[in-house]
């Protein structure tokens, strides 16, 4: 007799002909899982799956990993290289020589008429790291544009900017491994389950094992606050009051880790004196948590034998978001939360290898961590690629996001763009499109010809896409990946490596330099340049990476199995070897819902999709759970606009308009509605984005806007269902 599970159907799973599987990582978030595309008896690849011996995802894909497969040969993909004298032009086909001649000749025109830095370079988070640092040789060792920047300072530069301030260095000391150890989880401005959920399973199966609290700070009630022991709904924009507050308590009851503080930091006396202006009953007029619930989570923290902190873009996206950062880390030292298990400052990175780019794309200074502010590391690099040390600058150029109003006031003439999509992702889209046309050269390098950032381009370059190159990704926990070359570059599209090398060909210095052919030999590079370094690569090797499913850094020449936790012996790369503790003043500098904008306006991701849906709104089984922008609205605040579930809203703000369908929610407080920012044409047509001032990130996600019922719903309705065909 059966019983139970036996007495069902077993699972089937379609035979897709697979007759190989080949190793890869996802190439989506920076959760950094192990993938095996299956590939059939014509070399197509028709299946994904997890990795079993994976320490990272044990098997285990999200959604959009279970589909990555399909890719590969999405619509819209670049074929062949496209040029045009004017961007209003038609696009004509040409070839590769012709079309990587005018791009370089162009640079030089540029250059020579307006300065170096009058052409500018864009890259993103998801091309391979040896296709970064050969693009970072190419910017800073043959084109010589200090205005060189990538897409991650719109999602990680605040966390890159908060532990350089903090430890003296990039770089997330924690791991996925300390879920198992913490007795006490605080995540702030991360959904974790809708944007990484794998993660959110790894701390899943922790909680299985053995119970510890998990304090969530989000002002909506997403998946996770639902989930959470402690839910603080804080007021948009003020974590960094709620962050000295709990620092207050700590140390006002005597909670801190003395030991720790005066072993292994400084300023501690700057620091205490700051956050003793931050009470309780004070920080809760700003910050909206009452004065109990913020004692009870400050002794909660500290009383835990180890606590961590995880967060993503509701702290990094933010004026002061650098603070929240800084804050975050002012916590963990406090508390002697740094380098053990289970204690430590994780920030949740958001692209697949947004930390590639940060270790070895020299977007911000030169590869390895290496500063231009630094003699000797010019020195050094320039020695390393054979040219005069005197050709870098001598301290780091423009932001991407001041790259585009430096293009607005004529600085800029130029511009080559490399896996990013601006006309969606960044904030203010008719001011992006208008400084896009007053470009007198565009070049846009990406997988997809229909991005939309190409309707302004005079050339586009057909690029490879994730497996169908070789090359490694670095994740949120320090791990490097490998992906291995699964199938042939879509038509005649070439990997970013050969770009780029190819390109370096085409002036007179890059002749002159050596750019190997190769990702394993370009490897070879980045392991010599890191020995001895913080991020030492030495001890790697593409065939050891694969065999491990991944080797987190440092990992020193004879070391197998790389270093889970940074700042373990509890010395920082500050000069005296101490983490420093940074008073951090509360300034409410931006724009607030007011009587002619009433609502906040709060944007994140959902599970489905990527980005500005660029590969997500294309693959059906991912599209269909959200083809469409919506805006999640509280149901009294919908009542009192005579709004109903499934309508059209029209938001304005004080940069533009936007009309949505509204989804009615007590997810969203009634001040406050919630837009996934990843349909163009949406969220940032209404979006401020004021920059933060140590890390220039935009806030996307604190703006004020006003909503009515959209006049003619017909219309709206055609007009979603126009974007539901991306
Ligand atoms: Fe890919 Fe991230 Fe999903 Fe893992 S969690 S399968 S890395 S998108």
């Amino acid at each position: 007799m059966l019983f139970g599970r036996d007495k069902k159907n077993p699972i089937k799973i379609a035979d897709k002909g697979v007759i190989e599987w080949k190793y890869t990582t996802c190439g989506y978030c920076s959760t950094g899982c192990s993938i095996e595309v299956g590939l059939n008896d014509k070399g197509e690849a028709v299946a994904s799956r997890g990795v079993g011996g994976a320490d990272v995802n044990r098997g285990k894909l999200c959604l959009k990993g279970i589909f990555e497969h399909e890719l590969f040969r999405l619509p819209g993909r670049g074929k062949t290289p496209l040029m045009r004298d004017k961007h209003y032009d038609p696009f004509r086909k040409t070839g590769w020589d012709e079309a990587l001649d005018k791009v370089a000749s162009e640079i030089k025109r540029i250059q020579a008429q307006h300065g170096r830095d009058s052409f500018a370079i864009v890259s993103t988070g998801q091309i391979m790291t040896e296709e970064f640092y050969t693009l970072g040789k190419l910017a800073r060792g043959v084109i010589g544009t200090n205005n060189y920047d990538g897409n991650t300072t719109l999602c990680m530069a605040s966390a890159v900017s908060g532990y350089k301030r903090s430890f003296g260095s990039d770089g997330p000391p924690g791991c996925y491994d300390d879920f198992e150890h913490t007795e006490c989880l605080l995540a702030i401005g991360s959904n974790l389950p809708e944007q990484h959920p794998i993660i959110f399973w790894r701390l899943r199966l922790a909680l299985e094992k053995r119970k510890f609290p998990i304090i969530v700070i989000d002002p909506r009630v997403t998946m996770f606050a639902q989930m959470a022991d402690i839910h603080l709904p804080i007021t948009p924009g003020t974590d960094l009051v709620l962050l000295n507050s709990l620092a207050h308590v700590i140390l006002e009851e005597g909670l801190e880790d003395r030991a720790y503080i005066e072993a292994h930091t400084s300023n501690y006396d700057e620091f205490s004196k700051l956050v003793k202006q931050y009470d309780p009953l004070t920080a809760s007029r700003i910050c909206g948590i009452d004065e109990d619930t913020i004692r009870n989570v400050a002794r909660t923290y500290a009383k835990a034998g180890a606590a961590m902190t995880i967060w993503t873009m509701g702290i990094n996206q933010s004026t002061h978001g650098s603070d929240g950062v800084v804050g975050i880390n002012n916590l963990n030292l406090i508390t002697g939360n740094i380098g053990k298990p289970g204690g430590t400052s994780l920030s949740i990175t958001g692209q697949s290898n947004a930390m590639g780019t940060r270790e070895w794309s020299s977007c911000s200074g030169l590869p390895g961590y290496r500063a231009l502010e630094s003699e000797q590391d010019r020195s050094d690099i320039a020695q390393f690629w054979g040219i005069d040390p005197e050709f870098f600058p001598k301290k780091r150029g423009l932001f991407q996001t001041d790259i585009f109003p430096a293009i607005e006031a004529g600085r800029i003439k130029g511009l080559w763009l490399i896996a990013t999509n601006p006309m969606t992702s960044m904030t203010n889209t008719s001011r992006i499109r208008k400084i896009l046309e007053k470009l007198d050269f565009l070049v846009v390098q990406d997988a997809y010809e229909d991005v939309e950032t190409n309707e302004y381009s005079h050339v586009y370059l057909p690029a490879a896409v994730w497996a169908e190159k070789e090359g490694c990704f670095t994740n949120t926990e320090r791990r490097v990946n490998l992906t291995r070359n699964v199938i042939k570059p879509n038509a005649d599209s070439k990997s970013d490596l050969w770009i780029f090398s190819q390109m370096a060909k085409r002036f007179e210095q890059g002749q002159k330099m050596h750019f190997p052919e190769t990702a394993e030999a370009v490897f070879e590079e980045l392991r010599t340049l890191s020995k001895g370094r913080m991020l030492d690569y030495s001890g790697m090797s593409y065939d050891k990476i694969e065999q491990q499913r991944g080797i987190q850094w440092p990992c020193t020449d004879g070391n197998e199995t790389g270093t889970p936790r940074l700042y373990s012996d509890g010395k920082f790369q500050h000069a005296d070897g101490k983490a420093k503790l940074i008073p951090l003043p509360f300034v409410d500098n931006n724009e607030r819902p007011d009587k002619e904008y009433p609502f906040w306006l709060n944007s994140g991701r959902v599970v489905e999709h990527f980005h500005t849906r660029t590969r997500t709104g294309k693959v059906g089984n991912i599209n269909k759970f959200s083809p469409t922008p919506y805006m999640e609205m509280n149901p009294d605040a919908a009542r009192e606009l005579g709004i109903e579930h499934g309508n059209y809203a029209r938001l304005t703000s004080r940069r533009g308009d936007a009309v949505v369908m509204v989804q009615l929610t007590q997810r969203v407080p009634p001040d406050m509605v919630f837009i996934p920012f990843h349909y163009h044409e949406c969220v940032n047509r209404l979006a401020l984005g004021l920059l933060d001032p140590h890390s220039r990130q935009p806030a996307f996600k604190q703006c004020a806007v006003h909503i009515a019922p959209a006049t003619d719903q017909q219309s709206a309705a055609i007009r979603n269902k126009a974007a539901r065909a991306y």
